[in-house]
């Protein structure tokens, strides 16, 4: 078996991907080493450029994409995402926080050097942490956010089962924490 140097993890819109991530960087004594993503969307107030994401214009998006710096572009909600290409290292497990798209290509890419762990909640919180975290979203743009959580959460069922190694409810965030933080040291110390 090859060892785990990235960690993947998924799961639809507001289900808790980031939140789950940092207070897992905080916690775990392995050396994971986050990998933000590039994107076109506006920064929101809490988060920390080149900590939560790297926030580029779309020139500069486009000028990555052509070098090809990006093991993936994927378009959601109207912006632009890339996953940059970072080869394997042997001293740090690099943390990816993707959509279901860049955990499908990070598999296909890397394969058994990848674990991969989705997040899951009901719908019905899923869209009350939306709706808490992006106060200001006018409701055309929450109603089309909604659908594409509603079609994430069907995929993750039936495609997902290919690409995804562990499924983890994300109730309490320090019970979840705590179960990633498990599957993590077990599956990089076996
Ligand atoms: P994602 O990265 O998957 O889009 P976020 O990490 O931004 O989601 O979380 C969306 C919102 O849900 C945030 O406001 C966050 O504080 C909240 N949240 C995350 N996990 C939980 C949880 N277990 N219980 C309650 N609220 C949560």
């Amino acid at each position: 078996m090859q060892p785990i140097r990235f960690l993947c993890i998924t799961g639809p819109s507001g289900v808790g991907k980031s939140t789950v991530t940092h207070s897992l960087m905080r916690l775990t004594r392995l050396p994971i080493k986050r990998c933000p993503t590039y994107t076109t969307r506006p920064k929101r107030p809490h988060e920390v450029q080149g900590v939560d994401y790297h926030f580029v214009s779309q020139a500069e998006f486009s000028e990555l994409a052509k070098k090809g710096l990006l093991l993936e572009v994927d378009e959601y909600d109207q912006y632009f995402y890339g996953i940059p290409f970072i080869e394997p290292r042997p001293d740090c497990i690099i943390t990816h926080v993707v959509n279901l798209n860049g955990a499908k290509n990070l598999k296909r890419c890397w394969s058994q050097m990848v674990l991969s762990i989705c997040l899951l909640s009901s719908f019905e919180d899923i869209k009350s942490r939306l709706e808490a975290r992006e106060k200001t979203i006018d409701k055309n743009r929450l109603s089309s956010r909604l659908q594409i959580v509603r079609n994430e959460l069907e995929s993750l069922m039936t495609i997902g089962k290919f690409f995804i190694d562990f499924y983890v409810e994300n109730n309490e965030l320090s019970k979840t924490v705590e179960k990633v933080n498990q599957i993590l040291s077990l599956c990089a110390l076996s």
